[in-house]
């Protein structure tokens, strides 16, 4: 995503991407750096030739000020209307005739969305703000929360290594001033895997970032890709991933399986023979690996459309629900559903 031109009191800066997990579309995104300040990873094209900045906290903070105007002048002209501060389509309607250079703005509609779902939820963007300076950030979220009262969870991505070089004094007051949930991609726990997708972390990063993270007090959320390692390397990916997930034992493990996506390193530098693509029960019975090797107390997720795997009954296998499955308790449960998947694709 480039640069956003910032002209005017109603101007903030809106990045593209948050996970599907934070408040559905009704989290309000708040930009606090550009891209991704490591961007090597092979399997990802989110921020491929975007350059890493930092923004300045004068900056981020009047982005905050820019989105409480819009939304006091929203309430304004809702309790002039006789609506009480709600909004309805008749307020937003009034609200573009006013300000029509709006009616283009690509954050307007999100902060719409978010005021209407009662400004619960807030994501810190783009891929990894806890490289922010912990002074800056701390600065940052305590004034959100002073325009934004009603905000009641703010969470973030946040990269193993940035968080496992972080001091966890540094993490701790990130914490307390109101930075709830982290998100990390984790991908694999296998040290191989990690060198060939150039994740810029070991299986060492991953656990002690995710360690710190759980010690501050973060919510912790992560993210693995089953089927990274294609067929030659699953069964290592699966064991190996499953292991360090079990040092961490964050409150959440999310599915992404892999895609080849174009515009990645790795589909553009594989050759027509060298994708390895795994079959539908392939990738369940490297799952099933993974979930049967886990020893630990999170609620595992597929709550993205690349688990996609349905059963005889012609439903999902496995529930999309962001809330996912409790393990231990559900193991038993999800192990027997998966098996039920791999008879049905056999
Ligand atoms: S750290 Fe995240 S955003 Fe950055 S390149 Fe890797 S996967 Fe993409």
């Amino acid at each position: 995503m480039k640069k956003q031109n910032k002209t005017g009191p109603w101007h903030f800066e809106t990045g593209e991407y948050r996970p599907p997990s934070e408040g559905g579309s009704s989290s309000l995104l708040v930009r606090l750096t550009r891209n991704c300040p490591w961007n090597h990873c092979t399997f990802c094209a989110m921020y491929k030739g975007e350059k890493f900045e930092l923004r300045p906290p004068s900056e981020i903070i009047s982005d905050i000020d820019a989105m409480g105007r819009i939304a006091s002048e929203l309430k304004e002209i809702s309790h002039r209307s006789g609506r009480n501060g709600t909004l309805t389509s008749a307020i937003v309607s009034e609200f573009f005739r006013k300000t029509p250079d709006l009616n283009f703005h690509p954050g307007v509609g999100m902060l719409i969305s978010f005021l209407a779902a009662g400004g619960k939820t807030a994501f810190l963007q783009d891929a990894d703000s806890l490289i922010m300076k912990a002074e800056d950030l701390v600065k940052v979220l305590v004034h959100l929360k002073s325009v934004f009262p009603s905000i009641e969870r703010i969470t973030s991505y946040g990269r193993s290594r940035t968080l496992a070089r972080k001091p966890a004094q540094d993490l701790a007051r990130i914490h307390e001033a109101g930075l709830d949930r982290i998100h990390i991609g984790l991908e694999t726990g296998d040290p191989d895997l990690l060198k060939l997708i150039k994740k810029g972390s070991t299986p060492e990063d991953h656990v002690k970032g995710g360690k710190k993270a759980m010690a501050a007090g973060f919510q912790v959320s992560e993210y693995w890709m089953p089927g990274l390692g294609g067929k030659a390397r699953s069964k290592d990916h699966a064991l190996n991933t499953a292991k360090v997930l079990n040092l961490i034992n964050p409150h959440y493990i999310r599915s992404r399986p892999f895609t080849p996506r174009p515009g990645t390193i790795f589909y553009e530098n594989a050759g027509p023979n060298s994708l390895d693509p795994m079959t539908p029960k392939e990738q369940l019975r490297e799952i099933h690996q993974t979930l049967e090797a886990l020893e630990l107390s999170s609620r595992i997720c597929f709550d993205h459309a690349g688990n996609y795997w349905s059963g005889p009954d012609g439903r999902l296998l496995l529930s999309q629900s962001y809330e996912g499955y409790a393990f231990p308790e559900q193991k038993a449960q999800v192990l027997a559903r998966i098996e039920t998947g791999i008879q049905y694709y056999s």
